[in-house]
C-alpha cells in the first residue's frame, strides 16, 4: 500500500500543523516519521536537558497518535541513511515537512529532496514555523530588510488584513495509518542520560500576556512567558500565539516579530553564523583575555546582575531577557571579548537556544548585526540593576552570598575605564566601510 510520510522536525505537535494538516489531506494513509538526527544530537552533552525536552516530547506524541490507532515512527540517524531505508521497507508516494530555515536543515533536506527525486517520491514542504516565511516581507525593491522597525510595520499592516489560515490537523486524524504501536528508541542509544526534569509549560494565562508591557523587564518578577522552548521545538503553534497576541498586547506580538525578522535575517545572510553582519567588525582585534571569560562565565565579575544572570542560566537553562542584554554587553563591551564566544556558552545552556535569535542577539548587543545597538551605548550593569531589580530580589535569588555591594567581590574591571575603551574600539570598526 502507498503510503505519504509526514516527517516532524520542529513541529512537534498534532494541532494546526501545516505539513500534517496537507499530508492528511492527501488521500493517502499517513505514517508521521520522527528522526534523531545524529548530525545534531552527538554534538549534545549527555546530560543536555534539551534532549530530554525532545525524547519526552517525542513519547507523548507517539502515545497521542496511538490513542488515534496509528502510532509514530522513530528512528535514529543521518535522515538521507534512515530514508534510504525506509524506501525498502515502505512504499512511499510523498514525503510532507514544515521548512526549516536554518542553514544546517536546508542541506539536509536538499539531501532529501534528491533522494525522494531518485525514488520518484514527491517531498513537499510547507511553511509553519514562522507566520510569515523570509521572502514575503520584503522591501519595495524586493531585497530583504535590515532594520527591524521597517520590517515589523509591514509585518504587522499584512497580519493585520489577512485572516491567519490556520491548518486543522488536529480534525483529520482518521486519514492515518492504522498500525500497532511501534518500539520507542531507549534513552541510552541516543547517549542520553535520563532523568525527570521539569520544563515550562506551554500553556500561558492570558494575564501573563495582558501584564507583559508593564512586567517584561523586572527579572524577579518572571513575568515572560517562557515559549521560547515551546516555539523552537513546535510544541506550541505560532499561528496560535500571535493570534492570541493580537488581541491582549501589541509589546508581545512584537517579540514575536523579533523572531521571525532574526528567522529572516539568517535566511538571507547565512554567513552570520560565523561572521558579523558588519564585516568590519571582523577586523575587531578581541582582547578575549581567558581570565576574563571564565570570571564571566563562572558568575564572579563582580557585577551582580552580570553574575546573577549567569548563574540563573548554568542552573535553570534560562536568562531574563533584560539580563541577557546586560550579560552580552557586558561581555563584548567591558571586557572586549569575542561575541562568538558568548554565543556558544548561551548555546550550551539556553532551554530555548535558536540559532537565529541567539545570533541575532549577541550581534545586536556586541554592536555588529543588523540594526544593532548604536556602539556608543554600553550599558551599565550597576545603573540597569538599579532601574530593574532595585531592590535586589532577583540578585538575591541567584546569589544568595550577596548582601551588600562593599561586601561582594571586586568588580574585575571598573566601569567608567571600561566604557570608554569599548567605545574607541568599537569607533575604529566603525571608521571602516560597512558591507550594507
Ligand atoms: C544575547 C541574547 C541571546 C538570546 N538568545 C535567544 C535564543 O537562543 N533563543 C530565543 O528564543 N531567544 C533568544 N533571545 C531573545 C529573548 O531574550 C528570549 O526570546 C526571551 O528571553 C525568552 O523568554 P520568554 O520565552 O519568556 O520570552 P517572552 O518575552 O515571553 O517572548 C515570547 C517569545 O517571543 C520571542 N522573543 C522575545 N524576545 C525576542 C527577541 N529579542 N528576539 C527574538 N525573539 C524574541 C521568543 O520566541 C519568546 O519565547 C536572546 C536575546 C539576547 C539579548
Amino acid at each position: 500500500m502507498e503510503i505519504s510520510l509526514c516527517w516532524l522536525r520542529r513541529d512537534l505537535r498534532i494541532e494546526d500543523n501545516a505539513a500534517l494538516f496537507h499530508s492528511l489531506k492527501s488521500g493517502q494513509p499517513v505514517l508521521p516519521l520522527f528522526i534523531f538526527d545524529t548530525d545534531l544530537i552527538n554534538n549534545l552533552e549527555y546530560d543536555d536537558k534539551r534532549l530530554i525536552f525532545l525524547y519526552d516530547t517525542v513519547l507523548k506524541l507517539k502515545l497521542k497518535f496511538e490513542s488515534f490507532s496509528s502510532t509514530l515512527l522513530v528512528r535514529i540517524g543521518k535522515p538521507e541513511v534512515i530514508f534510504d531505508e525506509l524506501f525498502k521497507e515502505f512504499e512511499v508516494g510523498s514525503v510532507y515537512a514544515n521548512v526549516d530555515y536554518e542553514p544546517y536543515s536546508i542541506k539536509r533536506d536538499l539531501k532529501v529532496e534528491t533522494l525522494c527525486k531518485r525514488q520518484k517520491t514527491r517531498f513537499l514542504r510547507f511553511h509553519d514555523h514562522v507566520i510569515y516565511a523570509p521572502e514575503t516581507i520584503l522591501k519595495a525593491d524586493n531585497q530583504p530588510y535590515h532594520v527591524f522597525t521597517p520590517y515589523s510595520k509591514n509585518w504587522l499592516t499584512k497580519f493585520k488584513s489577512e485572516t491567519t489560515i490556520n491548518f486543522p490537523s488536529e480534525s483529520r486524524l482518521e486519514n492515518l495509518l492504522t498500525h500497532s504501536p511501534m518500539e520507542m528508541p531507549e534513552p541510552i542509544l541516543l547517549n542520553l542520560v535520563w532523568r525527570k526534569t521539569i520544563f515550562p509549560s506551554s500553556d500561558i494565562e492570558d494575564l501573563v500576556i495582558k501584564n507583559y508591557s508593564q512586567t517584561r523587564d523586572f527579572p524577579s518578577l518572571d513575568a515572560t512567558t517562557h515559549m521560547g522552548i515551546h516555539l523552537r521545538f513546535g510544541t506550541i503553534s505560532v499561528r496560535k500565539l500571535a493570534a492570541t497576541a493580537l488581541h491582549l498586547n501589541p509589546t508581545f506580538l512584537n517579540e514575536l516579530i523579533w523572531r521571525e525578522f532574526y528567522q529572516m535575517i539568517l535566511f538571507f545572510h547565512s554567513e552570520v553564523v560565523t561572521h558579523s553582519f558588519r564585516a568590519s567588525y571582523d577586523r575587531i582585534q578581541w582582547l578575549n583575555k581567558p581570565e576574563d571569560f571564565e570570571a564571566w562565565s563562572l558568575g564572579q565579575t563582580g557585577y551582580p546582575l552580570v553574575d546573577a544572570g549567569i548563574r540563573q542560566l548554568v542552573e535553570t537553562g534560562f536568562m531574563h531577557n533584560r539580563v541577557r542584554m546586560v550579560t552580552a554587553s557586558f561581555l563584548t563591551k567591558h571586557l572586549l571579548i569575542d561575541w562568538r564566544l558568548g554565543e556558544a556558552f548561551f548555546a550550551r545552556y539556553l532551554l530555548d537556544y535558536e540559532l537565529a535569535s541567539n545570533n541575532g542577539g549577541w550581534q545586536w548587543a556586541a554592536g555588529c548585526g543588523c540594526d544593532a545597538v548604536p556602539y556608543f551605548r554600553v550599558f551599565s550593569p550597576q545603573r540597569q540593576q538599579q532601574r530593574f531589580d532595585s531592590d535586589n530580589e532577583y540578585i538575591r535569588r541567584w546569589l544568595p552570598e550577596y548582601s551588600s555591594p562593599e561586601s561582594y567581590i571586586k568588580p574585575i574591571i571598573e566601569h567608567s575605564f571600561a566604557r570608554e575603551r569599548a567605545i574607541g574600539f568599537h569607533r575604529k570598526a566603525q571608521e571602516t566601510n560597512f558591507r550594507i
